[in-house]
């Protein structure tokens, strides 16, 4: 069987919901204030597709976007970048263009990025389970600013989600799943047991990093 092993990371400033996408995708839940401690460096979920076993390794960053820009080797090599605004929060699109900055000269240029923003469900005149289509993103104060950030941007696809109800969150991992899958993510082959071993090191890394920053995880 052929493995692939995904490095897909979370980026965004404090607050815009990446913990809350990842409890959602996972657990099938939204909470009010997840607490910073109980991030986890990566959770996992393993998808078998024909002859294909693919890992997709999912990182959030602990909170450390709080007290610092985040480390370079949390998103280096990185497979799929999930750059997250809050549709509620123009100053999240600001910062959103800082680490772009920061991405553009870290990141692998082999890169998938892609464009989440979040909390839809606060938009005027949203009812849940409804189309998040154009007439309800002119809703969002900065919608012209997010089509000019997504355009300018070469992102390879957005999504409008709410973390909160659910809504758009399993498509975004089906269009990374669908995409390591079919090839047009590219994702090198593992040598499985080296990769755990590296991403196993890079946590150990990304815990104690995060120790002498203010005790987070
Ligand atoms: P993080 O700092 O980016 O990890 O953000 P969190 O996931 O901790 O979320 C920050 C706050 O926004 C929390 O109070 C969440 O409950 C809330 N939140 C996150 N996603 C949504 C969403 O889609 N809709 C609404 N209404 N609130 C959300
Ligand atoms: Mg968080």
């Amino acid at each position: 069987m052929r493995e692939l092993n995904a490095k897909i990371i979370l980026l965004g400033e404090a607050t815009v919901g990446k913990s809350s996408i990842i409890l959602q995708y996972f657990e099938n839940r939204f909470e009010e204030n997840i607490p910073n401690t109980i991030g986890t460096a990566f959770l996992t979920k393993n998808i078998e597709r024909n002859d294909t076993s693919l890992k997709m390794n999912v990182w959030d960053t602990c909170g450390q976007e709080r007290f610092m820009a985040i480390a370079s080797i949390y998103y280096k090599d990185a497979n799929v970048i999930l750059l997250v605004i809050d549709c509620t929060n123009e100053k999240s699109l600001e910062q959103a263009e800082k680490y772009l900055e920061e991405i553009h000269s870290n990141a692998s240029s082999n890169c998938t990025l892609v464009l989440l923003v979040n909390k839809v469900d606060l938009l005027p005149g949203y009812r849940e389970g409804q189309e998040v289509d154009e007439r309800l993103k002119g809703k969002c104060d900065f919608y012209e600013k997010i089509k000019k950030f997504k355009s300018k941007n070469n992102f390879d696809a957005m999504f409008w989600i709410s973390a909160k109800d659910g809504t758009g969150v399993k498509d975004i991992f089906d269009f990374v799943a669908n995409g390591a899958l079919n090839g047009q993510i590219r994702i090198a082959e593992s040598g499985s047991k080296t990769n755990a071993r590296r991403l196993l090191a890079q946590s150990i890394t990304h815990r104690n990093s995060n120790k002498s920053q203010g005790g987070c995880c």
